[in-house]
C-alpha cells in the first residue's frame, strides 16, 4: 500500500493516461500504439525498452485477433511485467547467513545518506547488528549527517576524519565488524562524478580492501540514483557501471515523480536490478522491490 502511494504521481502521469488513450479509441491502430509510444516515452520507460514493448503489443493483438482497445491495458501489463522480469540479475538483497558489506555509491543529492539510514533501520528492525562506515571522507558535514542518521537508526558508527583515507575508514569499518560479529556493514563512499578517473581509482582502492580483508562476506554494490532526474539518472548510471560492478539499484524519490518508467529502463536497458526504493523523506520511507508489487502498484 505504502508503495502504491509512493508511486502516485507515476500512476497518474503514466496508467492514468493510457487508461484515457484506451478509452478514447474505438479500434485498434497505428495511431493507438503511436500514442502509447509516446506516453511509454514520456514516463521515461526509455526509447529501446519502449519500442521493445510496443512491438510485442503488436504482435499479441495480431496473432490473439484482439480488436477492443481496453484488452490491450492487460496485454501492456503483461509484457512490461515479462520485458522486466527477463532482464538479468535479482531484485533480491544478497543477505544471507554470512554478513554482508553493502557499498553505496551515487552522486551527492541523489539520497545517499538518507538511504543509508533507511536501510540500517530496516535491518535493525529485522534485529540485526548493523555497522556504517563514513567512506565519505570528503566533506566534515557529509560524515556529520551520517552519524546522525546511524543515530537515528541505531547501528553503530565508524568514522574518520575528514579528508582522511575512504579505504581507511571501510578498512576499519570491517574490523569493526568482524570483532563485534556484525550482520551488516554499511559504507558510504564519495560521489564526485566530475572526475571519473578519480571516482575509478577510489573506488576501486575500496573494492580491493573489501575484497582482500572480507573474503568471506557477501558483497553489494548498490549505486543510488534520484528518480526525479530522469535520463539524467541513466546517464549516471552508464557511467558507474563503467567504473565499478554495480550489483543493484536504489531508486530514490520515486514518490516526487511521475517518471516512475524509469525503473523498467534500469532494469531491462540497462541490466541494473532495482533492490530498493525511496518513496518519502522518513525513516521507514525505504521499500524492497519486486517486479510483481510494481507492475501491480503502476496498474491497479
Ligand atoms: P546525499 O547528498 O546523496 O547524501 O542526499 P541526502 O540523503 O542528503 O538527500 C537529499 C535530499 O533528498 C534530502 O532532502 C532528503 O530528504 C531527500 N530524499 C532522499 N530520499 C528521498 C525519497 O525517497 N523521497 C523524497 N521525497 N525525498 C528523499
Amino acid at each position: 500500500q505504502k508503495l502504491k502511494a509512493g508511486l502516485d504521481k507515476t500512476r497518474k502521469g503514466m496508467t492514468d493516461k493510457i487508461d484515457a488513450i484506451l478509452r478514447s479509441y474505438g479500434k485498434i491502430d497505428e495511431e493507438l500504439f503511436d500514442d502509447l509510444e509516446e506516453i511509454l516515452v514520456t514516463a521515461d520507460v526509455g526509447i529501446n525498452t519502449t519500442m521493445e514493448i510496443i512491438d510485442r503489443l503488436k504482435n499479441r493483438v495480431k496473432e490473439e485477433k484482439i480488436s477492443e482497445p481496453d484488452k490491450v491495458r492487460e496485454l501492456l501489463k503483461e509484457e512490461i511485467k515479462k520485458i522486466m522480469e527477463e532482464s538479468e540479475g535479482d531484485n533480491k538483497l544478497k543477505i544471507g547467513s554470512s554478513p554482508t558489506v553493502i557499498l553505496m555509491v551515487g552522486v551527492n543529492g541523489v539520497g545517499k545518506t538518507t538511504t543509508i539510514g533507511k536501510l540500517s533501520y530496516n535491518f535493525k528492525k529485522q534485529g540485526k547488528k548493523v555497522i556504517i562506515a563514513a567512506g565519505d571522507t570528503f566533506r566534515a558535514a557529509a560524515i556529520e549527517q551520517l552519524e546522525e542518521w546511524s543515530n537515528r537508526s541505531g547501528a553503530d558508527f565508524v568514522k574518520h576524519s575528514e579528508g582522511a583515507d575512504p579505504a581507511a575508514v571501510i578498512f576499519d569499518g570491517i574490523q569493526a565488524a568482524k570483532a563485534r560479529k556484525a550482520d551488516v556493514l554499511i559504507c558510504d563512499t564519495a560521489g564526485r562524478l566530475h572526475n571519473k578517473k578519480n571516482l575509478m581509482n577510489e573506488l576501486s582502492k575500496i573494492f580491493r580492501v573489501v575484497n582482500s580483508e572480507f573474503p568471506e562476506a557477501e558483497k553489494e554494490v548498490l549505486l543510488v540514483l534520484d528518480a526525479t532526474t530522469g535520463q539524467n539518472a541513466i546517464s549516471q548510471a552508464k557511467v558507474f557501471k563503467e567504473v565499478c560492478d554495480i550489483t543493484g539499484v536504489v531508486l530514490t524519490k520515486l514518490d516526487g515523480t511521475a517518471k516512475g518508467g524509469v525503473v523498467i529502463a534500469l532494469q531491462s536497458e540497462l541490466g541494473l536490478p532495482v533492490k530498493l526504493v525511496g518513496i518519502g523523506e522518513k525513516i521507514d520511507d525505504l521499500q524492497e522491490f519486486n517486479v510483481e508489487d510494481f507492475v501491480e502498484a503502476i496498474f491497479d
